[in-house]
């Protein structure tokens, strides 16, 4: 028997045209520096009208590729607004990617049109006369574009283009499974891989980030997205914002602590959402700045291993830090770490990467595909599956990363019987000494715990004897003395003596990916060149 119920496609047109009417007064606030301009949603509606009408002049009409090339900007999310809900696929490019990954990224998904943050024109601009199919490009703000005009495509700007056009749009019908958006992996190992978001899976996913158990976003919230909208859409904070009638404050290219902190004192918002470097970095600039930080009601950490100590320093400025789980593949939210209510220690749970989502699934393997115990202690692989998991990549054979249904998600953990997920490492980071696993995860955090550490990355690193031993990079606070042998001795407090670095080596910075990681691919690489100055600590 089939339901009466009515088939309402869910898409992100509907998710548009809910915030921009029912919320027009809520606003997208965009720093610039020194102050912000503002724009109402309403507004934002008639400029994303603009914007289809314009791009549909452009020759966009169908499912094309749009990409952007944008920092969080109020510009940025006229584009999340209107390429999707004209049936054409948005495609954010990550502005940190290598040139190659770029010009191979545009080719692959075969974006016709870009647009382009004026400030990050020059970043565009070497590697756009090699992206093939790209035919237009449009300028946001003032740019010096001869920088741009031996490429052989045609320039627009931007706003140019909007006040020339129509501030309504026939806005189509859409099928909620029709592509919406993509993003591509960062790729730490081969090319990069793209995930195609469907309308269905974007709503879906924004009504998740919106429930209790994960941000409990309303119209009362004003939402600061620090990770980027080039990043797995910004952790989907934009259109759970619109959904829930939450104004935005942006903060475009102003991603350093100082900046940060002085939009968070003017504009106060009330949650945000960045990985645990950018936070650490905030968290020492308003320890010694004594910056007000108070208005920030949730504060949404992932993208890698939220240290407890981290954690615990925001909760003594007033601050709660989250820690989530995802990845690009999964939209990217699968988990958020709420404990449960009435629990005697919290700091368990919270440390965990949280309680899987109503909508997905987790489950632990291990070798040839054996399904193991979800009891809170079995390690094995993580695999996911879910209405906002992707169930392939963009035109690629390779079904490696699938498992009858399941995404193996390369992250080695175990899964509770109440559905909270605790991760070890990633797979390839996984420290692999003499037949046992060490997780690198769980020393960096115990090292980043000592008041001296700023910052500590831990990689497995060949050893004659046990195949692989763990190199401990260790970023000092200025003016710290401590010692490999002293670290040593404060880990040997709390892990098994046999998983205690010998290797050390003390750097200003832990090297980082596109999107703000450590990168333990450099580390080991600058190991294997010989290039660390390695001290050695046995005891
Ligand atoms: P990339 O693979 O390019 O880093 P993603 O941003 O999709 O791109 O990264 C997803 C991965 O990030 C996850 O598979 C996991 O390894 C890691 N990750 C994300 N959130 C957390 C977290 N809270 N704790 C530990 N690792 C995390």
């Amino acid at each position: 028997m089939w339901s009466t119920m009515q088939d309402y496609p869910l898409t992100i047109s509907s998710i548009r045209r809910y915030g921009t009417e029912v919320f027009g007064h809520s606003e997208v606030a965009t720093f610039t520096g020194d102050g912000v301009r503002r724009t109402s949603y309403a507004e934002l509606g008639r400029r994303a009208a603009r914007l289809a009408n314009a791009l549909r002049d452009l020759g966009i009409d169908a499912d094309q590729r749009v990409a952007t090339f944008q920092w969080n900007t109020a510009e940025h999310l006229e584009a999340y607004l209107a390429i999707p809900s004209m049936g054409a696929v948005m495609h954010t490019l990550n502005v940190r990617l290598s040139a190659d990954q770029l010009v191979y990224i545009a080719d692959h998904a075969e974006d016709e049109v870009v647009i382009v943050s004026g400030s990050l024109v020059p970043l565009l601009a070497p590697v756009l006369p090699k992206m093939a199919t790209v035919r237009h490009v449009v300028v946001i703000g003032d740019a010096d574009l001869s920088a741009l005009s031996s490429s052989g495509k045609t320039l627009h700007s931007y706003e140019e283009l909007l006040a020339a056009a129509p501030d309504t749009y026939d806005w189509p019908e859409i099928d909620e499974r029709q592509a919406a958006a993509m993003c591509y992996t960062s790729g730490t190992t081969g090319n990069p891989k793209g995930v195609v978001y469907s309308h269905r899976s974007a709503y879906l996913h924004s009504m998740a980030a919106c429930t209790g158990n994960a941000f409990a976003l309303s119209a009362a919230d004003r939402v600061l997205p620090v990770v980027p909208m080039f990043h797995a859409n910004a952790w989907g904070l934009p259109y759970a914002a619109l959904m829930a009638g939450a104004s935005l404050v942006m903060p475009d290219r102003f991603l350093q602590a100082e900046p940060l902190a002085r939009l968070i004192e003017d504009e106060r918002p009330t949650v945000s959402g960045a990985v645990p470097t950018i936070w650490n970095d905030l968290f020492r600039h308003a320890r010694e700045h004594e910056s007000d930080l108070s208005a920030l009601r949730l504060v949404v950490c992932g993208g890698s291993a939220v240290p407890e100590s981290l954690m615990r320093s925001f909760e003594e400025r007033g601050v709660h830090i989250v820690q989530a789980w995802g990845m690009t593949e999964t939209s990217p939210l699968a988990s958020v770490a709420h404990p449960p209510p009435g629990v005697a220690d919290p700091w368990p749970y919270r440390a965990s990467q949280g309680r899987v989502m109503s909508g997905l699934e987790a489950r632990v393997v291990g070798d040839g595909d054996r399904v193991l115990p979800a009891d809170g202690a079995t390690v094995g692989e993580i695999e996911v599956r879910g209405a906002w998991v992707t169930a392939a990549y963009y035109k690629d054979e390779d079904s490696s990363k699938f498992n009858e249904g399941w995404l193996r998600t390369g992250d080695v953990g175990m899964v509770s019987s109440d559905g909270y997920l605790t991760l070890t490492d990633r797979a390839k980071d996984v420290i692999k000494s003499g037949g046992e696993w060490i997780s690198s995860v769980e020393l960096e955090n115990h090292l980043m715990a000592h008041p001296d550490v700023i910052e500590a990355a831990v990689v497995g690193v060949p050893d004659p004897r046990w195949q692989e031993r763990p190199l401990a990079s260790v970023v000092l606070r200025p003016g710290a003395e401590v010692t490999a042998a002293d670290l040593r001795e404060f880990l040997a407090a709390r892990v098994p003596k046999w998983q205690l670095p010998e290797r050390w080596t003390f750097i200003t910075e832990v090297p980082k990916t596109s999107v703000g990681k450590f990168s333990k691919k450099t580390l080991r690489q600058m190991y294997a060149d010989g290039g660390l100055e390695v001290v050695r600590a046995d005891s």
